[in-house]
């Protein structure tokens, strides 16, 4: 039933970083990483720290200040460089690229026990691995501009990274995501987006399982296959429903700009689609990314977050969360004391008003 994923070619950068490059049609050669890089350390670089009251985790990583800061374009670090000398990708060009983050907030593999714990104070090793996606080697654009077949790829990539990032014992959750725009603090305009394989569960993640739980305990039913339905039942909030996809403005959206992305069929992540239900996902995910840039008639800022599962886990429903901070042409939405303080969003924008707003987008 599965698809086949596309094979990497794999090679070390000058510190001995991992890089894969991902190609459907020539095949890229890599060439050799000239710089004069430390070698990264062989553990991990951070710790992650318990919040007492919360249970919450935090991830400490100082060194991550240091991290590259809106460069200059002959200086982008994911621009390709077959001489080696200025960037992350030594190579003529290519179509997709994946490779171990140099300010990593998670690295280093092994044992994931607490190394304190003295009761409220508990400490953990930040094993995990931060990876970067060049989506694409041209340095202007975006996901949105992407070849339906590009972006393809880009959704096999994530599969083939989330199988083998999920295959550790040491990782809980693979986060497949892309931060959009310098409204949200992306220091490196060139298209791309992260990787985070987390030791642990994240918050959200934790929040949503146990209603998933919650709710098959009182209906016998999956909430997520419920949340779907009732969508597709109630439409005013839908916004495309294809052959194997349905997206939708969720009932509670918490952002000015929300949509979510299903897949028809039940899978708990992307290396579980099948080949025509990757394609027709990578075709949803661009138009909504359109429409999106046609909201305000200016390149949205937005946050695109992949939940998924492993394949043998009681609950989880594989599927996008797509936001943003712009509430109208000239003003974003801040985080303020509800948001940052309690956790309590409040939206002056109805769901239903921000889908037909979308709808007109699409058009
Ligand atoms: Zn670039």
């Amino acid at each position: 039933m599965n698809r086949r994923l596309p094979e990497p070619i794999r090679g070390a950068l000058a510190d001995g970083r991992e890089i894969l490059l991902f190609d459907t049609a020539g095949t890229p050669v890599l060439g050799v990483d000239r710089r004069d890089l430390p070698p990264r350390p062989d553990g991990p670089v951070t710790t992650v720290r318990r919040d007492p009251r919360t249970g919450d985790r935090v991830i400490v990583a100082p060194a991550r200040q240091d991290r590259t800061y809106k460069p200059p374009k002959q200086m982008c670090p994911l621009c390709p460089d077959p001489e080696g000398l200025s960037s992350e990708l030594p190579v003529e060009d290519y179509r997709v690229a994946v490779f171990e983050n140099r300010f990593p907030s998670l690295s280093g593999a092994g044992d994931t026990g607490p190394v304190v714990d003295h009761g409220l104070r508990v400490e953990y090793p930040g094993v995990g691995r931060c990876e970067v996606v060049c989506f694409t080697s041209a340095h202007e654009g975006a996901f949105a501009g992407l070849t339906p077949e590009h972006a393809r790829l880009v959704v096999d990539v994530w599969a083939h990274r989330t199988a083998e990032l999920l295959g550790r014992e040491d990782v809980a959750e693979v986060y497949c995501f892309e931060n959009r725009g310098e409204e949200i603090g992306v220091t490196l305009p060139h298209p791309h987006g992260q990787i985070y394989a987390f030791p642990f569960r994240t918050p959200r993640t934790q929040a949503i399982l146990r209603k998933a739980s919650e709710h098959r305990a009182a209906t016998g039913g999956d909430l997520f296959e419920a949340i779907l339905a009732a969508e597709v039942d109630d439409g005013i909030r839908l916004l495309l429903r294809t052959e194997h996809t349905t997206a939708f403005v969720p009932f509670a959206a918490r952002w000015p700009a929300e949509v979510h992305v299903y897949p028809n069929r039940h899978v708990r992540n992307l290396t579980e689609l099948t080949d025509d239900e990757a394609d027709d996902l990578a075709r949803v995910y661009l138009t909504v990314l359109r429409a999106f840039d046609a909201l305000y008639g200016t390149p949205l800022p937005y946050i695109a977050s992949w939940h998924q599962y492993r394949a043998d886990e009681p609950e989880g429903y594989l599927h996008a969360e797509l936001f943003s901070i712009r509430r109208s042409a000239d003003k974003l939405k801040y985080l303020a004391g509800a948001e940052s303080g309690r956790d309590a969003f409040i939206t002056d924008k109805t769901p239903e008003a921000i889908a037909a707003e979308l709808r007109e987008a699409l058009e």
